[in-house]
């Protein structure tokens, strides 16, 4: 089959690799009908995630049909339409039955790598470095999804592809850090960074009743596109305001929008998205590398000294190593509750799904572009260099 393989810093080659096979009874092959980029996956393409290895496949937003299944899968048959989650959970152990999906202990089959950096190993991911287990990824013909019968939803519905495939990801990934928030009716919600994640973010935010949601970010495009709202109707929404940090001084600017008291809830989607998961040595090498610690940093640094006090930062972003200047003293000097983490995609897809079918929300208005899966080292060249334009890649196989 043809699959999505890295070789490099930015070195994304599309190479001719072996099928994926059944290798444990509650595994299942998929035959991939639609994947997307990740801002997560361009982390990877820049070098910045350690443990990855010549040939890996990329890719952990996609979705498909089934076409074999091992013998312990009991709910899904050949044919099945699904959307997968990027998190791989094995639905029996400790976390799994609480519902904390992306900390399951039993996916990552080299957890000890992740023990050594973090104490203990988050759930394993596709397509996403031998830290997090070493799964081919799905930006391929085909994919062998471990533990099928506990994370894959049935699409019976008929939606296109475009409009469910983000349920592997970056709708739930937005939701979540929404939900974070603790959201009471009439409620002020910042969002910094107008990405996919932020995008999403943003729209839930309105979905859980906030009143105002102020979205930061210096790309024109991805402004307007916040602004817009609910996307199938595309005239703004006067609920959204914008705030371009080259022109404007988001502290003062806040200030003065909430009366001095400061929005109820913070939200950090910038960074590495969701699920850059890295030890202390990558954070060194960021930091030397790059302005990206620095301003991932600066991020949280400006919502803890925005937030109202006994407000929440809600951070969908992880931080992967150690950060300097911590803001302690504003975190306890104002009482702000903190959350974060990698998203329970499992326990979203389901009602999100709904408020798809409801129409409360198109998430295809995030595609900007799409390219068939042998145009991937291009998607990835665009996706990297021409943020402004280029917010979401989706790959047709
Ligand atoms: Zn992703
Ligand atoms: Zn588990």
């Amino acid at each position: 089959m043809r699959a999505v393989c890295w070789n490099g810093t930015h070195d994304v080659r599309i190479e001719r690799v072996p099928d994926p096979e059944i290798l444990n009874p509650r595994d299942a092959i998929v035959r991939v009908t639609l994947t997307a980029i990740c801002g997560s996956d361009l982390h990877l393409y820049d070098g910045y995630i350690p443990t990855m290895k010549a040939g890996d496949i990329l890719g952990h937003e996609f979705m498909g049909e089934i076409v074999e299944i091992g013998a312990g899968v009991q709910n899904l048959r050949k044919g099945d339409r699904v959307v997968v989650p990027f998190n791989i959970a094995c639905g029996r152990c400790y976390f799994c039955t609480g519902k904390m999906w992306s900390c399951c202990d039993n996916s990552n089959p080299n957890a000890w790598m992740a023990e050594t950096a973090y104490g203990h190993s988050p759930a394993g991911l596709f397509g996403y470095s031998h830290m997090l287990g070493g799964y081919a990824g799905g930006q391929a013909e085909y994919v062998r999804v471990p533990f099928a019968d506990t994370g894959p939803l049935k699409i019976h519905n008929g939606m296109r592809d475009e409009e469910v495939l983000f349920l592997s990801d970056i709708f739930p990934t937005g939701y979540q850090a929404a939900e974070n928030c603790g959201i009471r009716e009439g409620d002020t919600i910042a969002v910094w960074g107008c990405g996919p994640v932020g995008q999403f973010a943003i729209r839930s935010a309105l979905m859980l009743g906030a009143e105002r949601v102020f979205a930061i970010d210096h790309f024109p495009q991805r402004l307007d596109l916040a602004r817009q709202g609910h996307p199938g109707q595309f005239h703004e929404d006067d609920r959204i305001e914008t705030i371009n940090f080259d022109e404007d001084e988001v502290y003062d600017h806040l200030m003065s929008a909430t009366g001095g008291r400061g929005p109820d809830a913070c939200i950090d989607a910038v960074g590495l998205e969701s699920h850059g998961t890295t030890v202390d040595a990558l954070f060194d090498r960021i930091k030397v590398a790059s302005l990206l610690a620095t301003d991932r940093i600066h991020v949280l640094r400006q919502a803890a000294r925005t937030v109202r006090k006994n407000g929440t930062i809600s951070i969908p972003g992880v931080y992967g190593g150690f950060a300097d200047k911590f803001p302690i003293g504003a975190i306890f000097g104002k009482g702000i509750t903190i959350r974060c983490g990698q998203t329970h995609v499992h326990n979203y897809m389901q009602p999100l799904l709904e408020r798809i079918e409801k129409e409360e929300i198109h998430p295809s208005f995030i595609i900007s572009h799409r390219y068939n899966l042998d145009e991937a080292p291009d998607a990835y060249k665009n996706f990297r260099y021409h943020q402004n334009e280029c917010r979401k890649v989706v790959l047709c196989p």
